[in-house]
């Protein structure tokens, strides 16, 4: 392709409204365009990014054993009925009227549709297992659309679902879907970890979710040496050594704490660590008055309080319901002598605590020598609490480390979900009737896209990895006026499109200093510059990721060129 003849509209400056790299050398290297808030166009170099990944994620599908097919984007209302997901997409799901005003959704996923289809087209054990797949534009009406086709309202996914009769052939297929995400992202050349998305033990299916190493992923991800890695949000909060607290008296003691509301005043003032302190957290769920306990430097990750207290509702008490309560102010509350009737739960860790600081319910007071079980009692234990870097690895007990992630890819096994809901059944051997057991798969290819951006690159612009290159070669002759230099770049360029070389040429007037400001903020990893050393028969061969420079004679540049692209392919 010549850049004179192409639509690649580079921007000089950074625009205002991307926050990070990503978005802003998408826009700046000419690879996306808005249209709107969370909906834009793919321009010719974005786009064949995405073919590029679209190719390589219909190789491994292709080779998992999954069958392409296209389904419709225009689904009627009523299905999401059948399934019972209206609710759950509320307001996300994209809605319109036909001209008979009937009501559709843009489909924001397909399980509803496919599991239609499998309910009429596979009514045997015979007709199992299936697993079908599809790369297709889906619109959601995200709350926060951001950080340009990240998170956008329509964006392209490859969506599979499979089917089957047992849950071993489901385990199965589950198995070589992870595998298939694991080599696309590896041949896409990124870093990335796999990481539980239902923690085992909490329950429910398994999921697992692929995530993209980024400095500005917005998922936190805790993983260890072993290959364990977990959402920060679902991981165990979990100590090396949680024992806290002396042997304490026969009798806890009260100190005077006056104005100290926070742990770090109180700990501060008393001279111990804020571990030695234990929180009391007032909620309420329904009609109950809850106080949940954890350890003084550590958070209530309130993911896991709604899963526990099994109450999405659950809410903090107001500051004048805390003294109705406790008879003391904010800051000062603590588990000894509250009201009877007050549900008192505790997090694991402070089982390990021999003995406490506590507040008092009494305004600028705290208790010191508190025990559990003796001044007051938890009604349950549970894992309340928000885990952080340093945590132990629930699989080898080593303090696991914390990265940041974009999720690309998220797989799950679904069971009867749907098929229950929907009454899709097949017959077994013996003519009984059951739901089908599914899973379903889902990557985000145009997600993709701006993850491999936020990780691979530098302050000049993108470092696209080889295989999802716009393209493999950039050719840069520097003075395009002049006959030879033009000529030459002309040979190369044809003998390389013959050898089915993705080539860029920019043969635009324009000065050499902006040509490589411009090449560098596109990122095509190997550049061909033809400058003044032509006249000596030598050219420049420059690394984009490396920035490695060399000289090469002209005669030879060609199969180097195709060495080194052949060569790593
Ligand atoms: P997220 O937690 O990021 O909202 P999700 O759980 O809603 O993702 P899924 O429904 O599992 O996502 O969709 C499968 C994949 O589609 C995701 O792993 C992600 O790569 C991609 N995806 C989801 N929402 C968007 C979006 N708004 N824009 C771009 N890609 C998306
Ligand atoms: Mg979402």
């Amino acid at each position: 392709m010549r850049w004179s003849e192409s639509c690649i509209p580079t921007l000089k400056e950074n625009p205002r409204e991307a926050e990070i790299p990503s978005h802003r050398l998408m826009l700046r290297a000419g690879l996306i365009k808005k249209l709107t808030s969370g909906v834009y166009t793919f321009l010719p170099l974005g786009f064949k990014a995405l073919r590029k990944i679209e190719g390589i994620i219909r190789e491994e599908m292709d080779a998992a054993g999954c069958q392409e097919l296209l389904m419709p984007i225009l689904h009627p209302e009523e299905i999401y009925g059948e399934s019972g997901r209206l609710s759950n997409f509320g307001p996300e799901l994209f809605k319109l009227r036909d001209s008979r005003n009937r009501v559709f959704a843009l489909g924001p996923t397909h399980e509803e549709v496919i599991t239609m289809i499998a309910r009429e087209e596979m009514r045997s054990y015979r007709d199992l297992p299936q697993c079908l797949y599809q790369v297709l534009t889906k619109f959601r009406d995200e709350i926060r659309p951001r950080y340009g086709v990240m998170r956008a309202r329509e964006f392209i996914m490859k969506d599979a679902y499979s089917f089957h009769a047992t849950e071993e052939c489901l385990d199965g297929t589950y198995r070589k879907i992870e595998q298939a995400y694991r080599n696309i992202i590896e041949r896409c050349g990124l870093d990335y970890r796999i990481v539980e998305a239902e923690s085992g033990y909490i329950g429910g299916n398994e999921s697992h979710e692929f995530m993209v190493l980024a400095e500005n992923g917005e998922d936190r991800i805790l993983s260890c040496g072993c290959g364990y890695a977990v959402n920060l949000e679902r991981a165990r909060a979990k100590e090396e050594n949680m024992a806290r607290g002396g042997k304490g008296g026969d009798r806890y003691s009260e100190v005077a704490t006056p104005g100290k509301a926070t742990v770090e005043d109180v700990a501060a003032f008393m001279g111990v660590s804020p571990r030695e302190i234990v929180k009391t957290l007032l909620y309420r769920s329904g009609d109950a008055n809850i106080a949940i306990l954890i350890p003084g430097d550590r958070e209530v990750n309130d993911i896991k309080l709604v899963r526990i207290m099994n109450d999405p509702a659950i809410r903090f008490l107001e500051p004048a319901e805390i003294s109705d309560l406790t008879g003391g102010p904010v800051g000062f509350s603590g588990p000894v002598g509250l009201p009877a009737g007050t549900r008192i739960f505790a997090d694991e860790m402070v089982k390990e605590y021999s003995s406490m600081i506590v507040g008092a319910n009494r305004a600028d007071t705290h208790l010191a020598g508190v025990k559990e079980g003796r001044d007051f009692r938890a009604e349950g234990f549970g894992d309340f609490t928000m885990a952080r870097e340093g945590d132990l690895c629930p699989r080898c007990s080593t303090p696991m480390s914390q990265a940041n992630g974009i999720e690309v890819g998220h797989i799950f096994k679904l069971g009867t979900k749907y098929s229950s809901a929907m009454n899709a059944t097949f017959l077994d051997e013996k003519g009984g009737s059951h739901p089908f057991i599914m899973g379903c798969y889902g990557f985000g290819v145009s997600r993709m896209v701006a993850a491999a951006i936020e990780q691979k690159h530098d302050d000049d612009g993108i470092v696209w990895p080889a295989s999802i290159a716009p393209f493999d070669v950039m050719i840069l002759p520097l003075k395009t006026g002049d006959g030879e230099t033009m000529e030459t770049a002309l040979r190369i360029e044809s003998r390389l499109l013959e050898k089915g070389i993705g080539v860029l040429t920019d043969d635009r007037d324009l000065s050499p200093g902006v040509k490589f400001k411009d090449s560098e903020l596109v990122g095509i990893p190997l550049r061909l510059t033809i400058g003044r050393k032509l006249a000596e028969g030598k050219v420049e061969l420059f690394h984009r990721a490396s920035r490695q420079v060399e000289e090469v004679p002209v005669g030879n540049v060609v199969e180097k060129i195709l060495d080194e692209i052949l060569g790593s392919k």
